[in-house]
């Protein structure tokens, strides 16, 4: 495989299609979820619609096909997806009178149906949520990050007022940020996009950010908040306690399978994968050794041990099953693929009553093959899971630490941004921003929500600060 600090772009298009997580759709930047890519997705899934049921959405689903006519009742919105779009004009065998879109996002299906649903203020608030594919034609299609076609969840809600609507865009934001950082151990930073980045229809857009270890930003999830742009197209609308007719305020909400690509980036070496244990379709991987009676002995013992391991609710697998290959091979295998940890048992080991521990990354330095009694290791591998998830997580942000500067003068600033993020003053100009894309490819990620109140001038243009604190800027995914 290609090493990272070589080729980075190089190393992810490898080690996805090598690590079995997709292969190549037929069509240009579509993708083959493997199951081992699945089985991250669907774990991640879990816990996020499990949080989303939790506060109150419930799980609908809409159709693909959407009249051309419903994206231009919103203007932003049309004109910021059209690029985008992929439109049926033939079904059936016949012209179609009205060209159908396959769904890039759902706000406007959706809010058809909210106007229809929607009568009175004890309707509200409408808490809708959908787990789908969308398409958005890629030129520059990249697995996992930009695919033509990507699963995804969409939060879609009609609110009261103002205040109740901006609750719910946070609470999304807060919940995404909270799986990003339990489940894949991802630290991210929570913060508003800047108009010229806002979601096409939004009033406001908010995002997490996390940091990849070529110093890129990755958006890993967005969170909108929609006034009553939608409501206005839609009609949606309520009747309010004194009977007068009243718009609603939306909100729509998104994240998808881009966070695979985000776990890849964030934790991936030279050798490959690295899942955090949460999200690892294998948690423990078992691997006997020895020929013929001793590789019997060995293999019955991983299979025993397998099944006390399984019995504590961990994922494991046992490689008992592939006896052409050397253990070197399947040891590397696994750690190319990011298992967490790998429990070896050879004809020594079974004599000495132990199984040989190593895990993916030592989690405390000079750490290696540590040797356990069998029996202990069932009730020690729940903490030992826990602790390798903290180290990720705590690693990644010495990372991000690492590659975060504060850059107050234009010259240091590309510099900056060739190796990570830069905190800088920004005078909230679409021109500048544009003006600083053509020069260093850097984008504003975010205005972090945390960042202390600071004023300042513009680190290209030299105008005052707009937002009252410092703009995140990076290259981005
Ligand atoms: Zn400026």
């Amino acid at each position: 495989m290609t090493p990272q600090s070589e080729d980075f772009s190089a190393w992810y298009n490898e080690l996805v299609i090598k690590a079995q997580l997709v292969d190549r759709g037929p069509v240009r930047g579509t993708m083959v979820i493997r199951p081992y890519g699945y089985r991250i997705w669907e774990l991640l899934q879990a816990d996020l619609d499990r949080r989303i049921k939790e506060a109150g959405h419930d799980n609908a689903c809409f159709p693909m096909f959407i009249p051309e006519s419903y994206l231009r009742r919103e203007a932003e919105h049309v004109e910021g997806f059209s690029p985008e779009l992929a439109v049926v004009t033939v079904a059936g065998g016949k012209e179609l009178e009205e060209p159908l879109v396959v769904r890039p996002t759902s706000e406007t299906v959706i809010g058809e149906y909210m106007a229809k649903w929607i009568g009175s203020h004890r309707d509200l608030p409408l808490l809708l949520n959908q787990w789908a594919n969308v398409v958005r034609w890629e030129m520059r299609p990249r697995m996992f990050l930009r695919t033509t076609e990507f699963l995804w969840q969409e939060g879609h809600t009609a609110h009261i007022d103002e205040a109740d609507a901006m609750r719910e865009t946070m609470w999304a934001l807060d919940a995404y940020a909270a799986v990003a950082r339990d489940l894949a151990a991802m630290p991210v930073v929570p913060g508003e996009k800047t108009p010229g980045e806002r979601f096409a229809g939004a009033v406001r857009t908010y995002t997490i950010e996390g940091m990849m270890r070529d110093g890129r930003a990755l958006q890993a999830g967005t969170s909108h908040y929609l006034g009553t742009n939608f409501a206005k197209a839609f009609e949606i609308q309520y009747q309010d306690e004194a009977g007068k007719l009243t718009l609603a305020h939306t909100t729509s909400w998104g994240m998808s399978t881009r966070m695979i690509g985000g776990v890849i980036m964030t934790h991936g070496d030279d050798t490959g994968l690295v899942l955090p244990p949460r999200l690892a379709p294998y948690q423990v991987v078992i691997v006997p050794i020895g020929r013929k009676e001793q590789g019997e002995a060995t293999a019955a013992e991983a299979r025993r041990l397998g099944a006390a391991i399984k019995s504590m609710g961990i994922r494991v697998h046992v490689d008992d099953n592939r006896p052409q290959l050397s253990p070197g091979f399947k040891f590397n295998d696994w750690e190319m693929r990011g298992v967490p940890i790998r429990l070896e048992i050879g004809p020594r080991d079974l004599e000495n009553g132990v199984a040989t521990l190593v895990r993916r990354l030592p989690t405390v330095e000079g750490q290696g093959k540590e040797a356990v009694p069998l029996e202990r290791v069932p009730e020690i591998m729940p903490q030992i899971l826990a602790d390798f998830q903290a180290f990720l997580l705590a690693r990644a942000e010495t990372f991000r630490g690492d590659h975060t500067r504060a850059v107050e003068v234009w010259d240091d600033f590309g510099a900056q941004v060739a190796e990570g993020w830069a905190l800088a003053f920004h005078c909230g100009r679409a021109e500048c921003e544009d003006d600083i894309k053509a020069d260093t490819a850097a984008t504003p990620r975010c205005i972090p929500a945390e960042g202390p109140a600071e004023q300042g001038v513009c680190v290209k243009c030299g105008q005052p600060s707009a937002y009252g604190k410092r703009v995140i800027f990076g290259k981005a995914y």
